[in-house]
């Protein structure tokens, strides 16, 4: 069976996120989405819990897609799954710089880890997590990057702060 794991801080999950998740459950057999504690990034907005409950909520649809959370060292964790390959969405060349540079060392913590990209679909290109946060906080219009399944609770939390 070919799994993928696909990690990410999802804070929210984006509509450009969706895209590599559905890209991805049409060419692997499994899909396991991996919500992370990223101790480089600031604190997240949302909760892990949040942030899995979102995932969760626009993959429902995919019947090969998993939701799981961790705070481990991912090179290890992935071994909880068996045999995989990691998978990574690229925006632009500045993302492909630190995603190269994490792929080496995965593969050197753990060797049998392979890293495998996929380019974004052109109109998510600019679209990241943190622009939606600012865009929304200031008022504005979500509805185009955000799944919409969870745009009101996304929207409600982050003009709220509920
Ligand atoms: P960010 O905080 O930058 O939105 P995450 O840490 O949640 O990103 O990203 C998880 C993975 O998804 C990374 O491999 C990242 O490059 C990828 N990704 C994020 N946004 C997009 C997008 N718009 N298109 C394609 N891949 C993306």
């Amino acid at each position: 069976m070919k799994i993928a794991v696909y990690p990410g801080s999802f804070d929210p999950v984006t509509k450009g996120h969706l895209d590599i998740i559905e890209r991805a459950s049409g060419i692997f057999d499994k899909v396991v989405v991996v919500a992370m504690v990223n101790r480089k990034k600031k604190k997240p907005t949302f909760s892990l819990d949040e942030r899995c409950a979102f995932l969760e909520k626009v993959t429902t649809s995919f019947s090969n897609v998993e939701i799981k959370s961790s705070d481990a060292l991912l090179a290890e964790w992935v071994k909880s799954v068996g045999d995989c390959v990691l998978l990574k969405g690229l925006r632009a060349v500045s993302d492909f710089e630190s995603e190269f540079q994490q792929a080496l060392i995965n593969r050197k913590l753990n060797p049998k880890l392979e890293t495998l990209f996929l380019p974004t679909s052109e109109e998510h290109l600019y679209l990241s997590s943190s622009v939606v946060k600012e865009i929304s906080s200031l008022g504005g219009d979500i509805s185009q990057f955000v799944p919409e399944e969870i745009l009101e609770d996304v929207q409600k939390r982050l003009l709220g702060g509920e």
